[in-house]
């Protein structure tokens, strides 16, 4: 057989069926597993088997599905399920990094992630320097012989600037640093991020692979080798696992959401097309529409905009006026979800940089990050433009 097409996958791999023949994988509610024989219990600790599982902390098999699966997606070797996005984030790089490496990062990140970057890592030793990630020139002056690794999301949150994965991952190769690329808003659908030149990809499964908002969730994914002797260490021992609740929920998440985030971005586009034709916003972003300044680099790495759709209301008061008007979409802090979401970054999930740091990435006080649901498109576009004619 040819090879598969994601939508295939993302319903067929990494089923490990049990001896009842279940069609749904099953959820291995289990912390623990028990050995037939005390050699057995010795020979699993020495070295287990693909099939055989130790402690739902170094492994589990309603985990091992989900890890399989969206492995597979990705077109990656491997994968390790963690409880959440920023546990994934963080065990990339804590995993690989030790004191006196250099990273390079790009500046515009989600606020967790630059608490990592900036505040942790550095607590430690490990030296950051942040760029604009837009700016090919930037990444080649930072990037220096001793750079141990680059970090940067393919598609910034809330401003959706994109960094070039290829373009990068040329330059960070050429020093023989690892690429670790946070994938979240490009979303498995539209990622080639391995194809593209990264090592790593990072996802938080809370956001479109959920796509529901019931549960935390995150993965690493990249070669055999780093997964299994680099990540899999730490993380198994610092505890940052995925629960096999969550895993059971995320690979059933995994069969649909190719369905969901097309019709997702779909919808977008439309709404992004709307709010461009409304005088009453300072500006629209989306990196669909050809008023992007990447749109082409959009095109070409991930052929669509995604389900996040950004614009400006001018001040924090209209901003506030134009989200306390809307009746469908919600005010919240999640993306992704089935139900559309909006955040005022500026005084929420970016609350936390300092001011200047804001202007810079452009989260002005009327920004607004719309994330695009399952709802109806007219129904979204006559929401928002009822609640921004309130403003
Ligand atoms: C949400 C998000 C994370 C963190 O994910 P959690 O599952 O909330 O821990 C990391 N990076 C990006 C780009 C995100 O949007």
């Amino acid at each position: 057989m040819t090879e598969l097409s994601k939508r295939t996958k993302a319903v067929h791999a990494g089923i490990r069926r049990s001896q009842y023949g279940e069609v749904a994988e099953a959820m291995y509610l289990t912390q623990g597993f028990v050995y037939e024989t005390a050699e057995d219990a010795e020979a699993r600790f020495i070295q287990s088997g693909d099939d055989e599982f130790i402690y739902a902390r170094y492994g589990n098999p309603t985990v091992r599905m989900f890890e399989e699966r969206i492995a597979a997606l990705e077109g990656a070797e491997d994968g390790f399920a963690c409880a959440s996005g920023m546990a994934a984030v963080s065990g990339a790089l804590m995993s690989m990094l030790r004191t006196g490496d250099h990273v390079v990062s790009s500046r515009a990140l989600f606020g967790s992630c630059h608490y990592v970057l900036d505040e942790v890592l550095t607590r430690f030793g490990v030296e950051v320097t942040f760029v604009d990630g837009t700016d090919l020139a930037a990444w080649k002056a930072a990037i220096r012989p001793d750079t141990k690794a680059v970090f940067f999301e393919s598609m910034s949150n809330p401003t959706l600037e994109l960094v070039d994965i290829e373009a990068v991952s040329k330059l960070a190769h050429a020093v023989d640093a690892v690429v670790i690329v946070d994938n979240v808003f490009a979303t498995p659908v539209f990622s080639d991020a391995i194809a593209q030149g990264a090592d790593v990809v990072v996802y938080s499964a809370t956001k479109h692979i959920d796509g529901q908002g019931r549960v935390l969730g995150g993965v690493i994914l990249g070669t055999r080798e780093f997964i299994r002797k680099t990540v899999e260490p730490y993380m198994k021992h610092t505890g940052g696992s995925m629960s096999p609740f969550n895993a059971w929920l995320l690979v059933k998440g995994l069969e649909t959401m190719e369905l969901r985030v097309r019709a997702q971005t779909f919808s977008a586009m439309r709404i992004a097309d709307a709010l461009s034709q409304n005088g009453a916003l300072t500006s629209v972003i989306y990196p669909g529409l050809e008023s992007h300044p990447q749109h082409d680099l959009a095109m070409s790495q991930m052929n669509a905009g995604g389900t996040i759709v950004a614009f400006d209301c001018g001040s924090k008061e209209r901003a506030f006026k134009m989200l306390n008007a809307l009746e469908i979409a919600v005010i919240s802090n999640n993306l992704g979800d089935s139900k559309s979401i909006a955040t005022p970054p500026a005084t929420t999930t970016h609350q936390r940089l300092r001011e200047e740091d804001r202007a810079e990435l452009g989260i002005t006080p009327g920004l607004i990050r719309f994330s695009v649901g399952l709802e109806d498109a007219d129904d979204l576009i006559s929401d928002l433009t009822a609640a921004i004619g309130v403003m």
